[in-house]
């Protein structure tokens, strides 16, 4: 099957290019909370990069979960802590990032980068870039990184493994955001002899027994509302305690929720030292991003989410309930 891109797009991946063989040194980041997708992504990058010989370095605000530590070359990502303000690129690249605020204290080092290439496929992006190729229609920033990556060198097994995480990734098992050209590139990429059951094996079934623990405790703040269509889960401070715990524990919980026969809406508060991170997911019906997007957030249709800063947590549900009700269905 015949996979092309637009020719918007395929202008934006053509600026893209020329930018990255003519500068030198380089900055890959991503969003706080970094996922699968923004990981796959970075690291496909990453070599690509390398293997025209240039200078690069990805700094995070987090540290990479260990479900993705299988990744090729996953050991090179440093997060900001580790290198500080003082290094220096010729240029940026921003994966799978909505807002600058989003790659949290990385933006240190990025304010003194005199170009930033921005690539996402969220809906709410703010053009932040001097480059940027935004494009909700992607499942995931790994799929378009393939289109990229494709045009930079031949893609190599590595970063078939990283892409097809990527993909996998964000579109929850090909779930959420796929169509006949998300497959034919995830065919593509099985095609470089990787291993995707095992890759699907690496990142949702390695739930370890403390976040079991956590998942258990979890599951007894479950709650429903209009009729079951609602469907909310709660993790107070107090739970990461109990479990030895932390977020990276709380991977899939959301999914879980909205996995539940009937429900359009799951809804996730984690609180947090200083405010409530609010994880959205819907069957489709409710559109998730403009309920984020009410308190600053953003994200997908499907997927969505915020932080409400210095506010407890059942302050945050009494908020995100009361703009949900304001959604028909
Ligand atoms: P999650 O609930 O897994 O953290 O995120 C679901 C989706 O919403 C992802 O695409 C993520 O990038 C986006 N998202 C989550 N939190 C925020 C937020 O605070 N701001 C924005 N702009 N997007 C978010
Ligand atoms: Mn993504």
């Amino acid at each position: 099957m015949e996979v092309k891109l637009s020719q918007r797009n395929e202008k934006k991946v053509e600026e893209i290019v020329k930018i990255l063989k003519s500068k030198d040194t380089f900055l890959i980041t991503s969003h706080i909370n970094i996922d699968g997708d923004a990981i796959g992504s970075e690291l496909a990058l990453y070599i690509c990069l390398k293997k025209l010989n240039k200078k690069v370095q990805i700094i995070n605000n987090d540290k990479i979960p260990s479900i993705f530590k299988f990744l090729p070359f996953s050991q090179k990502i440093k997060t900001y802590f580790m290198t500080g303000k003082k290094v220096n690129f010729d240029a940026g690249i921003i994966l799978d990032s909505g807002s600058l605020e989003r790659v949290g204290n990385v933006k240190e080092i990025i304010k003194k980068i005199p170009f930033i290439i921005n690539i996402d496929h969220h809906l709410t992006n703010s053009n932040f870039g001097n480059i940027n190729w935004i494009n909700p229609y992607f499942s995931s920033s790994g799929e378009m990184m393939y289109f990229l990556c494709d045009k930079l060198n031949k893609i190599d097994r590595n970063q078939a493994i990283c892409l097809y995480t990527s993909i996998l990734y964000d579109t929850c098992g090909f779930v959420h955001r796929v169509n006949k050209y998300t497959m034919e590139i995830a065919k593509r990429l099985i095609d470089k002899k990787i291993n995707p059951e095992k890759i699907a094996q690496k990142i949702f079934y390695e739930k370890s027994i403390k976040s079991v623990n956590l998942f258990k405790l979890a599951l007894n703040t479950l709650k429903f509302d209009r009729k079951r269509k609602i469907c909310i889960m709660k993790i107070p401070l107090e739970f990461y305690k109990k479990t030895k715990t932390n977020e990276e524990h709380t991977e899939g919980f959301v999914d879980f929720l909205i996995s539940i026969k009937g429900v359009e809406v799951g809804i996730l508060f984690k609180e947090k030292k200083n405010g409530t991170k609010v994880s959205m997911r819907s069957k489709g019906k409710i559109d998730v991003e403009s309920v984020a997007r009410k308190f600053d957030g953003g994200g997908h249709r499907e997927a969505a989410g915020c932080f409400l800063e210095n506010k407890k947590i059942d302050e945050v549900e009494s908020l995100i309930m009361e703009e949900l009700k304001w959604t028909e269905y």
